[in-house]
């Protein structure tokens, strides 16, 4: 099996490290991330200027290893195309929680998300970030854990894989939270005193039953099998249902 790595935090996190260490069992691995920190880029790819790829001054352990000037996605692209035949894709372990509305704003989804676009299969790792960096190497048979069970899944399958910060006591199946969140903006100064603004979220609600969130807040680690298709499928189903009707009447 042919496995691609990639991440957002960028090729220098010990995130990609981790999963690297813990992917190499499952085949053939190659790393391909972007060169700086790409968080919160969302699925963004790069189309007004050329890509590079390079190898990285960072040795995985002898895996080879390139660095990307660009987003999750760019890498994915880039890394598949340089790279005949991969199987599958992962990213991560992102250095903090991809849980509910940050999937929408996650470097680390899109990198998997894009492998589903280009016909693989994507697998998302987040683990939470506290004061500390996470224990990898506690967390290390987790890993392997989900990878045993997700890899070896046929067909484009996308999953996100969240896990909670101390110690996991199983899987959970859950869907994903989608409650409401505070966009928060943090006003502070720079040092001429000119005023600067960091962006931020936090839930507003509790998180709801059988959600990623909750799931990850009792301790457990949350797969979200994710899909591509954002149709709203009730409504349609009821919009095509009224015109039915008026047409019928017409
Ligand atoms: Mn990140």
């Amino acid at each position: 099996m042919k496995i691609l790595i990639t991440n957002d935090d960028g090729i220098y996190s010990p995130g990609i490290a981790a999963l690297a260490k813990a992917a190499r069992q499952f085949g053939e691995v190659r790393v391909v991330a972007p060169d700086v920190e790409q968080s919160s880029m969302g699925h963004a790819i790069t189309h007004s200027r050329p890509l590079s790829y390079k190898r990285s001054p960072i040795s995985f352990e002898g895996l080879e290893a390139w660095r990307v000037n660009g987003t999750p996605a760019d890498c994915v692209t880039l890394g598949t195309h340089l790279w005949e035949g991969v199987d599958a894709v992962l990213s991560g372990i992102n250095m903090g929680p991809n849980l509910g509305n940050s999937m929408w704003h996650s470097g680390t989804l899109a990198g998997a998300k894009q492998a589903v676009l280009l016909g693989i299969r994507g697998i998302a790792l987040s683990i939470p970030v506290g004061g500390t960096e996470p224990d990898f190497e506690a967390l290390h048979p987790h890993v392997v854990e989900v990878l045993e069970e997700l890899l070896p899944r046929p067909g484009m399958c996308l999953y996100n894989v969240n896990f909670p910060v101390t110690a996991s006591q199983g899987v959970q199946w859950t869907r994903q939270s989608v409650r409401q969140y505070d966009g928060r903006v943090s006003p502070i100064q720079d040092p001429y005193g000119r005023e600067l603004y960091w962006i931020n979220v936090a839930p507003l609600e509790a998180a709801e039953e059988g959600t990623d969130r909750r799931a990850v807040e009792d301790g457990y680690t949350s797969i979200t099998p994710l899909r591509l298709d954002l149709t709203s499928e009730a409504e349609l189903a009821k919009e095509l249902e009224v015109g039915g009707v008026e047409k019928g009447k017409g």
